[in-house]
């Protein structure tokens, strides 16, 4: 810890690079907010560098360069290396789902004067904390005649917000002496949508409210109430991503968790030519529930992408495939908490990612005696020590806080499965999982170039 600090030691050239970066990653930020958001962004930025769908290759030789989707959830980008695939695969896999409150498939009603959409919240949040912020709504209503409209509201700066409530201070002091997780009920995280009645003369005036609602959004997207039963749509908190402090030396912003290794690495990967082992980043869903589902990292879909990559550059080998996973390399990029000071009973500071620190990198995860965790291999550690140093890209080592406090995973141990060698490896953040979280520039930059050079070197 006695170290220069990073901002120190760049020069000139490297805080352009790094202010670009951080430029782009807010830009990302903003218009990837959602999982499918995050995977257009991607694939667009894939396309404009190069990048072209696998289905469109007849076989497939070094250099090339190519994507593959599923279900607009997930994608796996990959640059062909020189070696053969079934010598490994430089893999650096994030996910692009981020806690938010989905709509439920029969939301809107309404009661009291006031008209509500009715939520389940997605993965880990402290549910008070969504309560008294201006909330956004985004996502996809697909209807009967399989047409699908994307929605978004809240995002421009003339469009209306919706909002949760919260009980005003004067008659909280029964929720105030409560625990906080008793504060608000999963049931009653329901938005505020309206409360002016449609203008009709033909109805009977019941749901005026509801149907003021409906009209509006059928005015504006062209679809029925009964359409949401086979919608999408996520409310997450409204605005832009910002710099942060007064040196601007950080980014305030929803769904960092995990789209700041996804952006990170993905910036490394569009920069990549011909490594000598097959590039691949991988963009996953679902990480936040489980990795359960068919865009989840528990599904086959990477695995059946990999069969169709030996297929095309070696002919159709089931032991070709097996090899190419097991030789593969991977750094699971996920976010870990950043070292706080205002809550450091929960660290062992010699032991936590601290800002600016760098790419930090968890042997292992889990919780009470590292259960659950993928426990990364000396040997390859060793090997990624030296690729990080070799490319000024600084790193540090870090534990998800104080071994009794808690823990958490990654979709680590589902990769390392296959036999291959994994570790986790991402951004510091503080308030993982607020709907605002902090990062710092130098760890966003430090990352990208710890992806790339590991996408280039690891053998
Ligand atoms: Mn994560
Ligand atoms: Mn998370």
């Amino acid at each position: 810890m006695a170290d220069k600090n990073r901002w120190e030691e760049y020069n000139e050239s490297e805080l352009n690079e790094l202010d670009a970066l951080c430029g782009e990653y807010k830009t990302f930020l903003n218009n990837g907010k959602t999982e499918r958001e995050c995977i257009k962004i991607i694939k667009s930025m894939a396309l404009e560098a190069g990048f072209k769908e696998l289905k469109g290759f007849a076989d497939l030789k070094k250099g090339d360069k190519f994507f593959i989707e599923k279900m607009g959830k997930t994608i796996a980008l990959f640059v062909m290396g020189k070696k053969p695939v079934e010598e490994g695969i430089n893999i650096v896999g994030a996910h692009v789902d981020s806690p938010r409150l989905d709509l439920k498939q029969n939301p809107i009603y309404e009661t009291d004067g006031l008209c509500y959409a009715d939520t389940h919240y997605y993965g880990g949040i402290k549910k008070y904390q969504w309560l008294e912020t201006p909330l956004a709504l985004h996502g996809v209503v697909v209807k009967k005649d399989g047409t699908s409209v994307d929605i978004c509201i809240g995002e421009d700066a003339d469009d209306p917000v919706v909002v949760i409530s919260d009980l005003l201070v004067h008659l909280s002091q029964k929720q105030m002496s409560g625990k906080a997780n008793e504060i608000i009920e999963g049931e009653k995280l329901d938005i505020i949508l309206g409360n002016r009645p449609a203008v009709s003369d033909d109805e009977d005036g019941k749901e005026q409210l509801k149907k003021n609602v409906l009209n509006i959004l059928a005015e504006k997207y062209d679809f029925e109430e009964d359409d949401l039963m086979s919608a999408e749509i996520e409310a997450v908190p409204a605005g832009k991503a910002r710099d942060c402090g007064i040196d601007r030396s950080m980014i305030m912003s929803y769904g960092q968790d995990d789209r700041v290794c996804a952006f990170a690495s993905l910036k490394g990967i569009l920069e990549i030519d011909e490594p000598e082992r097959t590039a691949c980043c991988l963009f996953v869903d679902k990480e936040e529930i489980g990795s359960v589902g068919a865009t989840g990292m528990h599904s086959h879909f990477f695995e059946n992408v990999v069969a169709e990559i030996v297929a095309l550059s070696a002919g159709e080998s089931e032991l070709k495939v097996r090899r190419a996973l097991e030789n593969s390399s991977m750094l699971s990029a996920d976010v870990t908490a950043a070292y706080d000071p205002m809550f450091a009973f929960a660290f062992d500071k010699k032991s936590a990612a601290q800002f600016t620190g760098g790419l930090a990198l968890c042997k292992y995860t889990g919780s009470r005696g590292k259960s659950g965790s993928n426990d990364a291999n000396a040997e390859f550690i060793a090997k990624l020590r030296n690729i990080f140093d070799d490319n000024n890209a600084k790193f540090q080592f870090a534990e998800l806080g104080r071994v009794d406090v808690g823990g958490g995973g990654t979709i680590a141990y589902i990769m390392a499965n296959y036999g291959m060698e994994v570790i986790d490896a991402g951004v510091p953040l503080l308030g993982m999982h607020a709907p605002y979280e902090i990062s710092s520039k130098v760890d966003v930059y430090e990352s990208y170039k710890g992806y790339k050079a590991f996408m280039n070197e690891m053998i």
